[in-house]
């Protein structure tokens, strides 16, 4: 480690390990610490395992994924877009294939094979990964930089910083990189969480653990206004409720319950049937049945799983006969399948999130070259920049164009 590094990137991500790949293809000396035995942690569990490594939407799509701060995504994803992170691997046989949601994972479904083209390419291209080096100060003197674990000192001319968000710390994302990025006079916006489980403490409703709901419309309220809706999947956990319109929605609720707001949801658990049509739905099953039990009748209309919990909220007997239910009752059962509604308590810590919300603030850094406006010589990647996008490749996508861009631009 005696030798003067052109470019030092700290932390072995996707952000970390495509800088470095960018940066050495421009023939500098470069090094990556990673304070793990091993890169890639949070990329190895990445999409249940599979690594959904990006989408294949357009680049406005991907931008206005992002919020109304995604347009800062136009200068790395001008230079890296998805379409070059699907040449990128394809072109080092790992073929990618597409799935529902533009969604794209190496056809092997194994995030393995995502990391393993990494760090071939890294190796390749003769980069040094100093593992077990978990970064403590990094501290510049006129034009080095000097990057200390306590025991070993690393110097460079540049540096780049890719500690990823707060999420999951065991994979590594403990969130070093908001106090260097403090320490060199940037603003860190406050990382909570998002993409993240939410939190019911309704006893009868943690019975529907492991229940998963497709096609049904998801809506939040706060003091009877509505602030946020999904239509789509979700799961009900022993926690709460999960899955991808869930996860979406929870930085909205986060803030919520966070401003003092209590925040209901409601589950339309049939949103393309108006209640006319319902209505007309259920006389039919009835009329189709007349002898059928009350409970053979939800049946027809609900997941096994809910069955219990809609006699529990209906407050029908489960061997009530179908054909002598009467208006109100047939009322009472539409009104859940429209409008099952419970208060939310709260969200899962940041340990359990997907995506870290907030970290470097994005008005301090140069959008074409990851630079830091306030300290010349450092630049940022991946999940440590204040910009978080859904669930569908895009946080992966954003990691690999802003790597990729930091690295080239520090060379
Ligand atoms: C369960 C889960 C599933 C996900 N699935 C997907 C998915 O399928 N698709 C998608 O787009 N996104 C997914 N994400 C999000 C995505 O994984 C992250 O946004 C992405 O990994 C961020 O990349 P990064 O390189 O910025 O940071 P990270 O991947 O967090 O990497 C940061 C690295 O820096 C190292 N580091 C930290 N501090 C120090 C230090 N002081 N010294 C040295 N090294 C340090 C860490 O050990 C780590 O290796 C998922 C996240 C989780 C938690």
């Amino acid at each position: 480690m005696n030798e003067i590094f052109d470019v030092a990137i700290v932390g072995a991500g996707p952000a970390g390990m495509m800088a470095g790949i960018s940066s050495k293809t421009s023939g500098n000396c470069v090094c990556i610490l990673e304070k793990n035995d091993q890169a890639g942690k949070k990329l190895l569990i990445s999409g249940k395992g599979r690594c959904n490594v990006t989408t294949s939407k357009d680049i406005h799509e991907i931008v206005t994924a992002f919020g109304e701060n995604g347009k800062f995504l136009y200068g790395t994803l001008s230079q890296f877009s998805n379409q070059d992170v699907i040449n990128f691997f394809e072109s080092r046989e790992v073929p990618l294939k597409e799935e529902r949601g533009d969604r794209m994972f190496p056809v092997s479904d194994k995030s393995i094979s995502i990391l393993n083209c990494l760090l071939f390419e890294l190796k390749k291209k003769n980069v040094n990964i100093f593992y077990n080096f978990s970064v403590k100060k990094i501290t510049k003197n006129n034009s080095h930089f000097k990057i200390s674990d306590g025991e070993n000192i690393v110097i460079a001319k540049k540096i780049i910083i890719t500690t990823g968000g707060k999420s999951y710390p065991e994979t590594g994302s403990t969130g070093d990189g908001y106090r260097f990025a403090e320490s060199f006079g940037h603003n860190v916006v406050r990382p909570v969480p998002a993409l993240v489980p939410l939190i019911v403490h309704s006893g009868k409703l943690n019975s529907l653990a492991g229940l998963s709901l497709k096609n049904v419309e998801l809506t939040f309220t706060s003091n009877g206004e509505v602030f946020s809706h999904e239509f789509g999947e979700m799961l009900f956990t022993h926690k709460g409720i999960s899955g991808p319109i869930v996860l979406k929605l929870s930085k909205k609720v986060y803030l919520e319950l966070t401003g003092g707001n209590k925040v209901t949801a409601k589950i339309d658990l049939k949103p393309k049937l108006d209640e006319t049509t319902l209505r007309q739905r259920i006389i039919r099953e009835i009329q189709t049945a007349p002898k059928k039990e009350y409970q053979s009748l939800l049946a027809t209309l609900l997941p096994k799983l809910l069955i219990t919990y809609a006699i529990y909220v209906t407050k029908i007997d489960k061997h009530h006969q179908s054909s002598t239910l009467d208006k109100t009752q047939i009322t009472s059962l539409i009104n859940f399948l429209k409008n099952f509604t419970f208060e939310i308590d709260g969200v899962e810590s940041i340990d359990n999130a997907i995506v870290t919300h907030g970290g470097v603030d994005i008005k301090e850094i140069d959008r074409k070259t990851m630079e830091s406006k306030i300290t010349p010589g450092v630049y940022f990647a991946g999940e440590i920049i204040c910009l978080d996008g859904p669930t569908g490749g895009f946080n992966m996508q954003k990691a690999f164009s802003t790597g990729y861009v930091a690295g080239k631009s520090a060379s």
